[in-house]
Order: C-alpha cells, then sequence, then structure tokens
C-alpha cells in the first residue's frame, strides 16, 4: 500500500535536468504528512533487528527523511554533502559521473570508528553516490550497515551495483 501511495505521489517531469532525463520529483510526497509519517515507518519496520548506529543521509534530500528516520531509531544523523559545504575539517571522496567526476565529504568527526552505518537518499539511480558514500564511511573505520531509499530506478541496475557492498537494501518503491 504505501508503495502504490509514493508511486502516486511522485511527479514524472520530462526533459529536467536535461533532455532525455525523466526526473522523479518527490516533493509532493513531503506536503503529506501522513505520508512522510508512513514512510519513516516503513523504514523502522523493515530495518528491524539490524544494528544500525548512525544513518548518514546524501544531500540534499536524502536529509528529508534521513534526520527523521535518525530521531525516530534514537540515534545520530551524519550529512554527507557536495563540496565546499561543510565548515570544519573535512574527509573527502571522488567519484565518476557520465561526464566528470564529483565529490562529496563529511566531517573528520562524523563517525566513531566501529559504528555501523546506514545510508539513506531519496532515490537509487546508477549507485554511484552511495558507491562512494559506502567508500568514504568505510575510510572512516566503519561498516555499511545497509542502504534505504524511498524509490529506485530499476533500470538503471543500481541494487546490482551495491550488493557487494551490503545485503541489507530497503527500497519502498520503484
Ligand atoms: P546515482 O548516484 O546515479 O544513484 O544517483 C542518485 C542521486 O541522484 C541521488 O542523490 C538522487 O537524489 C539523485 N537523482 C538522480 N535521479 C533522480 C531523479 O529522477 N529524481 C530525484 N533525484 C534523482
Amino acid at each position: 500500500m504505501i508503495t502504490q501511495q509514493i508511486k502516486s505521489a511522485i511527479r514524472d517531469i520530462p526533459d529536467f535536468p536535461k533532455p532525455g532525463i525523466i526526473f522523479k520529483d518527490i516533493t509532493p510526497i513531503l506536503k503529506d504528512p501522513v505520508l512522510c509519517e508512513n514512510i519513516v515507518n516503513a523504514f523502522v519496520e523493515q530495518l528491524k533487528g539490524k544494528r544500525i548506529d548512525v544513518i548518514a543521509g546524501i544531500e540534499s534530500r536524502g536529509f528529508l527523511f534521513g534526520l527523521t528516520l535518525a530521531t525516530k531509531l534514537g540515534v545520530p544523523f551524519v550529512p554527507i554533502r557536495k563540496a565546499g559545504k561543510l565548515p570544519f575539517t573535512i574527509k573527502q571522496k571522488a567519484y565518476k559521473l557520465e561526464y566528470g567526476t564529483a565529490i562529496i565529504e563529511c566531517h573528520i568527526d562524523a563517525f566513531e570508528p566501529g559504528q555501523h552505518v546506514l545510508i539513506h537518499d531519496d532515490l537509487l539511480a546508477t549507485g554511484g553516490t552511495v558507491t562512494a558514500a559506502s567508500e568514504l564511511i568505510k575510510e572512516m573505520g566503519c561498516e555499511i550497515a545497509g542502504f534505504c531509499f524511498v524509490v529506485e530506478l530499476g533500470f538503471l541496475e543500481g541494487r546490482q551495483r551495491i550488493a557487494p557492498i551490503s545485503d541489507t537494501l530497503v527500497v519502498l518503491a520503484e
């Protein structure tokens, strides 16, 4: 049922941000507080029994449900940001995009070694961003507890790419 609610709320925007791309706009979900609460509850339910010490959310839409989920689980939230946004000493990871490279960063004191970190983003596409986030987090001495996403673009096969990193994957809609 939640899958259907999410799918109905998401809006397809053709040719954004460039021609040929159909962008999944999740902002209508945010206007529905009951659906937002159901999304967080579904994550909690499907992650039951997993050791999760920290939630890492990917900029920027991964912050929306990431912080709420962390608060609900009673664990810290860490923002993983694009280059140049974090004010304190940072650790960074470069990764390849279709054209060029991107950099993600976290604060040097964001994690404690040995923590089990669940990575959250709004959407799983190719899996490139969360793979880079996983490498960054592992270089901080942590374990990857798993991944959770509101929606997945299945045809891009991101799930196959991240499968070797963790077998815990929660996706609420495709
Ligand atoms: P990936 O690295 O290819 O998996 O891309 C995932 C990242 O791009 C996430 O941070 C998403 O928020 C963003 N993204 C890619 N496509 C879309 C889309 O259609 N809608 C919303 N976000 C998207």
